[in-house]
């Protein structure tokens, strides 16, 4: 066989997404979709109108798309920039501000993303290890030389980190780029959006996948400073400047104006949260505690690749991660009340035959 592979290819570290089965109806606990339909808004600003405009080429700029969420944030358009999902996004901060000498830090127990595009661009990462109780300590990255990124709350864990801490990050070096993953911050944490205007070095990653019922959209976004937009911009029209297609540009917009939808289902996954930690313990669970639409829980009594193949078999989706320090755990997405209530009486029936 010949080898048609770069020297670079050949050094990635490509992510594995969780399970999207095909063969068979799970119920999907896997990969932190919101188990609610998009808003009815998005559904009808999808028009055959505009389906009938697919021939043409979408607006490079998201003028729209930018403004609906610029004045969702009381920001300035020129303070947001959309990508592919914040996965493009984040690949657009790796490229504008880590490279040669440059490096970027992450911690141990994180999305496994960042591992896989600092591999992409050939970046030098130091990799931080969260405190034994997956807590993170900023501290430990106050004089690290180079680009900062941070998931908060984290996945897989569901922690948050206090905006304060953050705070003392980006004051501690103020020439090096904090980015701060907020895929999940809608359910709990706290954003730092609104310190955006007083660092110039505060990045935040967003995305509407999880809170906003767009994960087939792929529509993500990142808010900052007006110098940090550019530099992400320059990346942008250097890779693929139609970056978003016209579809996802008006399911975007529409999801961004339907403020009472985004926040009656987002209550209701705090709601459905709260009871299933509470029967989760009540089986004998260690649940940590979670901002997020999704739990981390460990079993004691199953380890979490037994936990996670038997719940598949009985046509459960959850996510477990053969790695270091959280082998015992399973990840499990906050569905809807009938999805959740369906995996509990599975564990209890589970357990009792053990
Ligand atoms: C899901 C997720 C993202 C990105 O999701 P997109 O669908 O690409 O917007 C980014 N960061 C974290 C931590 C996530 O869990």
């Amino acid at each position: 066989m010949k080898n048609f592979l770069s020297a670079e290819a050949r050094g990635l570290a490509p992510y594995t997404p969780g399970e999207q089965p095909r063969d068979q109806q799970y119920i999907k606990l896997n990969t932190n979709e919101s188990p609610f339909p998009p808003s009815l808004k998005v559904v009808k600003a999808l028009s055959r109108a505009e389906l009938l405009k697919l021939n043409l080429y979408s607006d490079p700029a998201c003028t729209q798309l930018n403004a609906a969420i610029a004045a969702h944030y009381g920001l300035h358009p020129a303070n947001v920039i959309s990508g592919n999902g914040s996965d493009e996004i984040l690949a657009f901060a790796f490229r504008a501000f880590c490279g040669a000498g440059q490096p970027v830090a992450y911690a141990d127990v994180t999305y496994s993303f960042y591992q896989s595009q600092a591999a992409l661009f050939g970046l030098e990462a130091k990799v931080i290890p969260l405190r034994e109780d997956f807590t993170l300590n900023v501290d430990d990255y106050m004089d690290f030389p180079g680009a900062i990124v941070i998931a908060n709350p984290n996945a897989p864990t569901g922690m948050a980190v206090p905006r304060q801490d953050i705070q003392r990050l980006l004051e501690a070096n103020p020439d090096r780029v904090v980015i701060v993953d907020e895929a999940y911050v809608d359910f709990g944490g706290e954003s730092c959006v609104p310190m955006i205007f007083r660092y110039d070095n505060l990045l935040v990653t967003q995305t509407m996948s999880k809170s906003r019922q767009l994960a087939g959209g792929r529509v993500g976004f990142a808010l900052g400073g007006e110098a940090l937009i550019e530099a992400l911009n320059r990346v942008k029209y250097s890779f693929n400047p139609y970056n978003i297609n016209r579809l996802s540009l008006i399911a975007g917009t529409a999801a961004m104006e339907d403020d009472a939808y985004f926040q009656s289902c987002c209550e209701t996954v705090r709601k459905n949260r709260a009871w299933l930690v509470e029967e989760l313990e009540g089986l004998g669970f260690a649940v940590l505690p979670s901002s997020a639409n999704f739990v981390f829980a460990r079993c004691g009594r199953l380890p979490g690749g037994e936990l996670y193949r038997r719940l598949k078999e009985s046509g459960i989706l959850v996510r477990w991660f053969d790695r270091e320090r959280v082998r015992d755990f399973v990840r499990i997405t906050v569905g809807s009340m009938e999805q959740i209530g369906a995996l509990v009486d599975e564990l209890a029936r589970m357990l009792e035959e053990l």
